[in-house]
This record gives structure tokens, C-alpha cells and sequence, in this order.
């Protein structure tokens, strides 16, 4: 049995960076994305202890009981909607105190600097998001 192990040759694209100011203000984006995660953590702490009944036992009454768990289940949709921004807002954090921000995590090309001020935790540029391998471009220079 022949094993031809085929040593692909990792071809790490190094992108020249000529040294051009980027035209995100960083600061700005640290700023809001604090914010951010300020009321999305309220929210989801909020959420959750509503969920939990802390301050409002369910009800004797069935009927009540009915509204009572429609209601949990919106909260829940809450909890886990802003628990998940919150990651992702973090994440975007820390891209941001590493530099890499404005890097698409998949490409590794810039995102697009609106794309960035409509979704501010985005860790992909647009055509990865609108989903990467269709239009798989090679060549593409920078
Ligand atoms: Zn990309």
C-alpha cells in the first residue's frame, strides 16, 4: 500500500500592510460595544431571574399559571438572544484589544468599515457572512 501522504504546502498568505491608518475609529467601537454589554448583561440577568420566578411565585390559579409560562418563554428567547450577542460582543472586544478588529476571521481580509458601523461585533466581512465558499474568488488581491 503506497502512502502518499500529500504534504500539502500551507500557503500563508502574507498580506503587505503598507501602514495605512484604518478607518475605523477603535475607540469609538470600544466605547460602544461597552455600552453594549452593559444592558445586554442587564437584560439578560433581568431575563433570567424573571425566569426563575424570584419575585413572582407562579399562581395558584391554572389560567394564570398559562400567562405566567407564555411569558417564560419569551423571557427565556430574551436571555439566550442577549446571552449570545453578549458573546459576540466580547469577542469583538477582544479583537479589538488585539488589533485584529477590522480582520475577517475567515478571509483574513478587512471588513467592509460600514459593515462594521451596522453590525459592530461582526468578526466576518460580507461576502463570508453571506456564505464564504460561493463566491470563493481566487487571486483576489488586497
Ligand atoms: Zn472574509
Amino acid at each position: 500500500m503506497a502512502r502518499g501522504a500529500p504534504s500539502r504546502q500551507a500557503g500563508l498568505l502574507r498580506a503587505a500592510f503598507p501602514g495605512e491608518k484604518s478607518n475605523v475609529d477603535t475607540e469609538a467601537v470600544r466605547d460602544r460595544l461597552l455600552k453594549r454589554r452593559e444592558e445586554l448583561r442587564q437584560r439578560a440577568s433581568e431575563a433570567s431571574a424573571d425566569l426563575r420566578h424570584e419575585a413572582d411565585p407562579l399562581s395558584a390559579d391554572f389560567a394564570e399559571q398559562v400567562t405566567q409560562r407564555e411569558n417564560d418563554d419569551v423571557l427565556g428567547a430574551i436571555s439566550h438572544s442577549a446571552q449570545e450577542e453578549l458573546q459576540q460582543v466580547e469577542a469583538a472586544l477582544r479583537r479589538l484589544a488585539s488589533g485584529r478588529y477590522t480582520t475577517c476571521s475567515v478571509c483574513g481580509e478587512d471588513i467592509e468599515p460600514e459593515r462594521l458601523a451596522a453590525v459592530p461585533y461582526t468578526d466576518r466581512c460580507r461576502s463570508c457572512a453571506e456564505g464564504g465558499h460561493a463566491a470563493g474568488g481566487r487571486g483576489g488581491r488586497g
